[in-house]
């Protein structure tokens, strides 16, 4: 059994200085031009997979380490460079990460390779759970899937909402309504192989940060899928919609409160934490360096306490959050979940994040409120983190459930 280490070996410091180069040579110089265009920055994902930092093999090796370590390290790197771009190179991970929890083997190699493409033909993945009428309750898709067995085919009809790389990507992993009346219980998820009539793209949405990350509707009309893209298969689907249906005829306990896909939901959540990290780190650095050199009454800025204690504290939170970060990151990969680590991790950095980038403003006065500083760009960009992958509320919310095992409202 391994034994709980947060120490990151040789490679993993190697690896984090390579994505670090990167981040400082490449995404940091490109962040302000492609937040300005709100468009997918296609040039830079290319160069990233030219040197293979964007694609399955590298995806697959962070994915794997024993640690679990890897991936936020990365994923921090990435993020302090830029989010916007950065979540254009981890955006695909949404979607494999739901192949690799959900499919058989031969689905998984299969479809993962097809979310990255080559080096020299990138491709994207979208993952699709949200709508307009469903967010936080996914339980309550309208996005329904139904068997047409004489051609074993599925037939996906619905409106998805805020999907990352919505109608641009090669790969369209849909979560569907099979049998409604099961809620989150009897849906599915489905593969939408490149090209299938009936996919489009909806509105392309005009957001507060992350500008230069694609969000977009999508929209699914009569979309007709081989049977071999239910992911898992057909027989574990019927078996898990009898479990359910059995379930339904039972009294609710308390403890059916308790999310059975809980362990799948926490393992994604400390790499959201790791993409905060990241932007609040790009904020404390450069507002620690401005506050060297910034002079006010013929002195640094940062000889006032009041700007040093900031720092202090900018610091001292960012570094509490990344052990919980890390902590997480461990716990999920060597299956030790206790309580709901994950989302505690999450939640934390997320308001580390929006903290510390609205502190960064502060410190660099009137400069920092206009675009000629990042600081405005990394408060707008730090928000979503309170928002994707589950609102700062419904971290509560499995938190809650997962220390008491009630039914928290
Ligand atoms: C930039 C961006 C990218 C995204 N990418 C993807 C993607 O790739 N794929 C995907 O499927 N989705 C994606 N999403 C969707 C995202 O996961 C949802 O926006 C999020 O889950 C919140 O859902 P909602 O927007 O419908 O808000 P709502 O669920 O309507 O929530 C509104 C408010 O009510 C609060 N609230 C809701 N329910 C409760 C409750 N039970 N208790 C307390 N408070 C509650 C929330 O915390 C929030 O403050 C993305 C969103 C954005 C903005």
């Amino acid at each position: 059994m391994a034994e709980f280490s947060l120490a990151i070996n040789e490679e993993q410091e190697q690896l984090k200085d390579w994505v670090h180069q990167f981040a400082k040579d490449v995404i940091r110089p490109a962040g302000e031009e492609w937040d300005e265009r709100e468009e997918f920055p296609w040039p830079i994902v290319q160069e990233a997979a030219k040197i293979g930092l964007y694609g399955f093999d590298f995806m697959a090796q962070a994915m794997f380490d024993a640690s679990g370590l890897t991936m936020p390290l990365v994923i921090e790197e990435l993020f302090w460079g830029d989010a916007g771009i950065g979540l254009s190179i981890m955006g695909s991970g949404l979607a494999a990460a739901g192949i690799a929890g959900n499919g058989t083997a031969e689905q998984v190699m299969e479809w993962v390779p097809q979310c990255y493409g080559t080096a020299d033909d990138v491709k994207l993945a979208a993952f699709c759970v949200s709508e307009p009428d469903a967010g936080s309750d996914v339980s309550s898709l309208r996005t329904r899937a139904v068997y047409d067995e004489a051609k074993d085919e599925w037939v996906l009809n619905g409106t998805k909402a805020w999907i990352t790389n919505g109608g641009i990507a090669n790969i369209h992993v849909v979560v569907a309504a099979v049998d409604p009346e099961l809620k989150g219980r009897g849906q599915a998820s489905f593969i939408v192989p490149p090209d299938t009539p009936g996919l489009s793209q909806g509105q392309k949405y005009k957001k507060h940060g992350i500008k230069a990350s694609h969000t977009t509707e999508v929209v699914l009309e009569d979309v007709r899928v081989p049977g071999s893209c239910l992911l898992g298969g057909k027989e574990k689907l019927d078996e898990k919609l009898a479990r359910a249906r059995e379930a339904l005829n039972k009294p609710a306990t308390e403890s059916s409160g308790k999310q059975p896909a809980m362990a799948t939901f926490e393992a994604t959540r400390p790499a959201v934490g790791a993409m905060a990290i990241g932007v609040a780190r790009a904020a404390y650095e450069y507002s620690l360096q401005y506050a060297q050199e910034r002079m006010a009454f013929g002195k640094p800025i940062i000889k006032n306490q009041s700007i040093a204690f900031m720092l202090a504290d900018m610091i001292t939170e960012i570094d509490a959050a990344r052990l919980l970060v890390h902590r997480a990151a461990w716990l999920s990969r060597n299956g030790k979940y206790v309580n709901a680590e994950g989302s505690q991790s999450k939640l934390k950095a997320g308001r580390v994040a929006v903290w510390t980038t609205e502190r960064a403003i502060q410190i660099l006065g009137g400069y920092g409120y206009t675009r000629e500083y990042p600081v405005e760009r990394w408060h707008r960009d730090a928000k979503i983190f309170d928002i994707f992958e589950g609102t700062e509320q419904i971290q509560q919310l499995v938190i809650s459930r997962a220390i008491s095992g009630l039914r928290i409202e």
